[in-house]
């Protein structure tokens, strides 16, 4: 057994020790030992090697988002977790564009409490260009009367689109993959993962950085989180949101078994150790691991939508920041990352 700061991690074929060794060496892990990593050792000892490397390579901030509805439902996708979609009979609310006044009191009411992200986010496969010019007038509103710092997600991005956000202060571009490349096409059929990465190609080019994660306990296995994790790091990503599916009834996923709290912990620590320099976000569904979601972020997390979620229900911004700060990390303002 070896050491790291006195703590042991694991054997020679499976040790954590080495790995964190070879990562903070800046040699990145392939699947196959974080296959190795995650089946061979203690859980305990992995979440603690992960909470480890996060402290080492990003500190103690926790970086705090918030984000609003902007448009809700009526979607023309079929992803078979979503809400959203029209194609599924669920209970959420729809309407087109959310009024400005409610885009500016949420946004600074988050503001005041010291979340300094904030993105609006809409359903559906895109946004047409004048609404577009909508939200965009919104953000340049918003950003007259706040310091906050925005994001935006809204579907599929042409160049013409994205420069018109980013000209209205749009700072970073969300765009969840949702799974791996594999296991895509099992949970949507309009449109594909490979679009989903040209949006992502777009929203950087036009001089945006980049959120994106997926959603976990969609039926994929083990291994394909892995390669998500992987797939999310070859992309360069440095936000990166999981989601625990929260089953909503009347979509495909309705029924389907939530994924322990093991299983979610043991996933978020792989994706730290995969991506060291990310962000690792707690986003939607988190609410249903009740208290013991806060073991997210000791085992490698370091970042969390907080407010209400889009049709899932998340926890007050008061209590997240209390949680929060009882384990150490530091939050307001932004990561490092800009
Ligand atoms: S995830 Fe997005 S694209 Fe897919 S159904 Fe929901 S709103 Fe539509």
């Amino acid at each position: 057994m070896r050491s790291v700061g006195g703590d042991n991690f694991g054997d020679a074929m499976t040790s954590l020790t080495d790995a964190l060794e070879q990562i903070r060496s800046g040699d990145n892990i392939d699947y196959d030992q974080a296959l190795k990593l995650a089946t061979g050792n203690e859980p305990a000892a992995l979440y603690k090697a992960a909470d480890r490397l996060r402290k080492e390579m990003q500190g103690d901030h926790f970086d705090l988002c918030s984000i609003i509805n902007a448009r809700s439902g009526k979607c023309s996708e079929n992803c078979k977790f979503c809400a959203q979609s029209s194609r599924y009979q669920t209970e959420i609310e729809t309407y087109d564009i959310i009024a400005y006044e409610e885009v500016r009191r949420q946004g600074l009411e988050n503001e005041s409490l010291g979340v300094a992200r904030y993105s609006l986010v809409t359903a559906g496969r895109e946004v047409s260009d004048k609404d577009i010019e909508s939200f965009a007038s919104m953000y340049g509103q918003l950003g007259h009367e706040s310091d906050l710092y925005f994001c935006a997600s809204m579907g599929f991005l042409t160049s013409n689109k994205a420069n018109k956000l980013v000209a209205a202060g749009v700072k970073r571009y969300h765009c969840n993959l949702e799974t791996c490349r594999s296991f895509f096409p099992r949970i949507c059929t309009t449109h594909t993962w490979e679009e989903k990465v040209e949006t992502i190609r777009i929203a950087r080019e036009a001089g945006m950085d980049i959120c994106s994660g997926g959603i976990i306990g969609l039926g994929e296995s083990f291994g394909q989180r892995l390669e998500l994790a992987l797939e999310l790091r070859e992309l360069e990503v440095l936000s990166i949101p999981i989601n625990i599916l929260t089953p909503i009834p009347g979509t495909p996923l309705g029924e389907v078994e939530r994924l322990s709290l093991g299983e979610v912990l043991t996933c978020i620590a792989m994706f730290r150790l995969i991506n060291p320099r990310a962000v690792v976000r707690l986003a939607g569904g988190r609410a249903q691991l009740g208290d013991q979601q806060y073991r997210c972020f000791q085992s490698g997390a370091n970042g969390a939508i907080v407010g209400n979620y889009l049709t899932t229900t998340g926890n007050s911004v008061i209590e997240d920041l209390q949680m929060i700060e009882s384990l150490g990390f530091s939050t307001g303002g932004v990561d490092a990352k800009k």
